[in-house]
């Protein structure tokens, strides 16, 4: 076991907080007082109609600067680019860490 390790996590918006706000309230709450830090890293655009809900909730616990919004690009490589490495995902949609739903020419893949 390797306790007392501070670890990065991300928790997912859309289907992951958003289905129980008031359990990853409290889940983010103990893991930042344990030294912990929290993301929420989304594939939703940076339009103010996709950020203005996660700022006005979960971006009230982890801040605004760490609400990372990909547009569809695998989260992984978009936060490894913001030189962010996330130690713990949460995410009701793996495949969005590594694949993303947007190809390297930029097309949108609707699944
Ligand atoms: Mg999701």
């Amino acid at each position: 076991m390797d306790l007392g390790t501070v670890m990065k996590l991300s928790v997912d918006f859309d289907d992951t907080y958003t289905k129980d706000p008031l359990l990853w309230d409290a889940f983010i709450k103990n893991a930042m007082s344990r030294g912990h830090t929290v993301y929420c890293i989304t594939a939703r655009s940076t339009e103010p109609y996709d950020t203005d809900e996660v700022y006005d909730s979960i971006g009230l616990l982890v801040g605004r600067d760490n609400c990372i919004f990909t547009a569809g690009v695998s989260k992984r490589r978009f936060a490894w680019e913001k030189k962010i490495k996330i130690d713990v995902w949460i995410d009701d949609s793996p495949e969005m860490i590594m694949d993303g739903r947007v190809t390297m020419d930029g097309l949108w893949i609707p699944y």
